[in-house]
């Protein structure tokens, strides 16, 4: 009897599951039950960063995706997130002429209104904004159909406005430029990163030491530079060298503001890719601890600034452009949709650089304005 009494409180007390001192009491499962339990559970943990990443990106903070069934036949998001997950583990699809429908982000994949994507695909379209240098024309070539493609647009009930952010030659001599390659442009119609900054030396009072090129000198006639104490950048390499570039990092050091006529890392050349006035900056921020005011492309001001007198809200406009990032990534921060040619400096995969994608990729500016006419009027 004593051994039986022994045996029991060996055996028997502890696998009935009496808590172990210190230690809370596990309730007993079934080991499928909780591995099922454990799958759902990282399922949800998956979607929650999703959704966490998708809120916290600069360019998604604007617009988002639609429901993916609406524009690339993804899956729907569902209660479980699964449709999402799976979502995530499928590569975006960019393809020519097959648009993103772009509404306001609610979160990931969501729409406000059922019907907002299709309604926003067929949204009033007013005004085009085209880039010129790679997407019209490359140096002094043309883009093969653009004069003719242009001439379709300007047909169509839409303003049209040309934005660049060349700083290589005045507005004057980037004209004559256009008008020689056959294109039919007057200067009221071009907006130039140049005319952004000449509007912002003047609404500050500034005198700038200007590293552009002597060709683009004509658009600050007028703006006093001696005794300078402010530093503006452009695509000026005959200026960037050592010297100059001291010069304006002691006009910073002492207080000057750097203003930066964009910030392109690089540009098309027939010889090739060159390097932009972007790696300047930002080599004179680093040195000063400073940043600079960017007043051309991807700048949301200066979209805006582009569309002053049109009468024409940025949703009612589409960009044309060459450069993911600074066309048509800012044109879509801006709230327009952004077409993506693959001319000029176009590389493969730029498409991927921004989040949303663009809007459509084109072969080049012709099908582009093709898709325009037969889609977005
Ligand atoms: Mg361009």
């Amino acid at each position: 009897m004593t051994t039986l009494i022994t045996l029991y409180f060996l055996f028997a007390v502890p696998a009935a599951g009496g808590p172990a001192r210190g230690w809370a009491a596990a309730p007993r499962q079934d080991p499928r039950a909780a591995g099922r339990a454990q799958g759902r559970r990282r399922r949800r943990e998956q979607v929650r960063a999703l959704r966490s990443r998708a809120r916290c990106s600069p360019l998604s903070s604007t617009w988002a995706r639609p429901p993916p069934s609406a524009a690339n036949g993804r899956a729907e998001p569902s209660a479980s997130g699964k449709g999402e997950l799976a979502a995530l583990g499928t590569p975006p699809v960019v393809s020519c002429c097959v648009p993103r429908v772009l509404v306001p982000e609610t979160g990931v994949g969501g729409s406000r209104f059922p019907d907002e994507g299709a309604m926003s695909a067929r949204r009033a379209l007013k005004a085009v904004l085209v880039d010129l240098s790679g997407t019209l024309h490359v140096e002094d070539s043309a883009v093969p159909g653009a004069q003719e493609a242009l001439k379709r647009l300007r047909s169509a009930p839409v303003t049209v406005r040309f934005v660049t952010n060349t700083t290589k030659e005045s507005k004057r001599d980037l004209l004559e430029r256009l008008t020689g390659l056959g294109f039919d442009i007057a200067e009221h119609e071009i907006f130039t990163s140049l005319t952004a900054a000449r509007n912002l030396l003047e609404q500050h009072q500034v005198r700038p030491l200007l590293l552009v090129d002597d060709k683009a000198l004509p658009d600050f006639t007028g703006i006093g530079t001696d005794n300078p104490n402010a530093v503006v950048v452009g695509l000026a390499p005959e200026h960037f060298h050592y010297e100059m570039m001291n010069r304006a990092f002691r006009l910073i050091l002492d207080g000057a503001p750097l203003i930066a006529i964009h910030k392109a890392r690089y540009f098309k050349k027939k010889e090739g890719l060159c390097l932009g006035p972007g790696p300047f900056v930002t080599g004179l921020e680093y040195a000063t601890d400073t940043k600079a005011t960017v007043v051309g492309k991807p700048e949301k001001t200066f979209f805006l600034e582009a569309l002053r007198g049109t009468d024409c809200a940025p949703e009612e406009a589409v960009m044309i452009g060459d450069d993911c990032r600074d066309d048509v990534g800012g044109a879509q921060q801006a709230g327009m949709r952004g077409i993506l040619v693959r001319t000029g400096k176009y590389r493969p995969a730029d498409e991927d650089k921004i989040n949303p994608a663009p809007y459509l990729t084109c072969e080049n500016f012709p099908e582009a304005v093709e898709h325009i006419l037969k889609q977005m009027l």
